[in-house]
């Protein structure tokens, strides 16, 4: 049964661009008698506001965006993602990051050809293959996407606006995958939701392709089943900027306190 979701971050009000993601997912269900479900990713944990679960929620059943299951969050499933961790560290294809922010800026400064992907530098993999951790320090881990690569062979994802597209492993670099303080990351949580809650079609905002690419190559990994994609245009605000948390006065609930239609603000799904 065709399954999609809308996972916002409760680390923030509702605003029109979240307004359209939400719709995309919910009318690409309905017209399938398929099932909506809402997730919150909420392992930003230090941002996380609690009246935000429940303002999100208000907003969308205001928004009349209607939900089949009980929301699930992501900090409910830290052992989830332990267990698939365990998995890609069995598979050797993740190795643990001892780098601070600032390490990793300065040894990219000292690179002359720092390696450079679409969303910036890259991670210049300086503790793959480190022989002697740091005692001191807790990692993070990293997914070596070359050895990922080299398991799982090419992969291609779908995309209904895009058409079929090759997985370009290393697009985003040696992410990481399980952050010091939460032991997961949004790639890792994400796909390991999608596949448990049975999601058919993953639909989020053109500004996250580049993150399939590392999704696709989790999901084969950790053999999972691949859904199709749905990478919509981003709504953006008078200047051409993206809408941000900045945006308070195209928050959801302001729009309704004024009495205002956020969907005659918005283009057609
Ligand atoms: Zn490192």
């Amino acid at each position: 049964m065709t399954t999609t979701r809308f996972a916002p971050s409760p680390t923030g009000k509702l605003h029109l661009g979240h307004a359209y993601s939400a719709r995309v997912a919910h009318d690409l269900a309905r017209k399938q008698n398929g099932r909506f479900l809402v997730r919150f990713e909420d392992i930003d944990h230090t941002r996380v506001r609690p009246e935000y679960y429940e303002g999100i929620l208000t907003d969308l059943r205001w928004l009349g965006l209607a939900w089949d299951e009980e929301p699930w969050k992501q900090l409910d499933r830290l052992e989830h993602y332990q267990a698939a961790l365990d998995r890609l560290k069995a598979l050797g294809v993740v190795y643990p990051c001892y780098c601070t922010r600032r390490e990793i800026e300065t040894e990219l400064t000292n690179l002359t050809h720092a390696p450079h992907g679409p969303e910036g530098p890259l991670y210049p993999g300086t503790c793959r293959g480190l022989a002697t951790p740091p005692a001191d320090r807790e990692p993070a881990w990293r997914l070596d996407f070359q050895k990922g690569a080299d398991l799982v062979g090419l992969l291609t994802f779908h995309d209904l606006r895009h058409g079929k597209i090759d997985v370009d492993p290393g697009l985003l670099g040696d992410v990481i995958l399980a952050r010091k303080d939460i032991g997961t990351s949004y790639h890792l949580a994400v796909v390991i939701d999608d596949a448990a809650q049975k999601i058919t079609h993953v639909t989020r905002g053109e500004d996250l392709l580049g993150s399939t690419h590392i999704h696709r190559l989790l999901q084969t990994l950790l053999n999972l089943p691949e859904p199709a994609y749905l990478h919509h245009q981003l709504i953006l605000d008078d200047s051409g900027q993206r809408l941000a948390k900045r945006h308070d006065a195209l928050a959801i609930s302001t729009l309704r306190e004024r009495g205002e239609d956020p969907w005659n603000m918005l283009p057609p799904a």
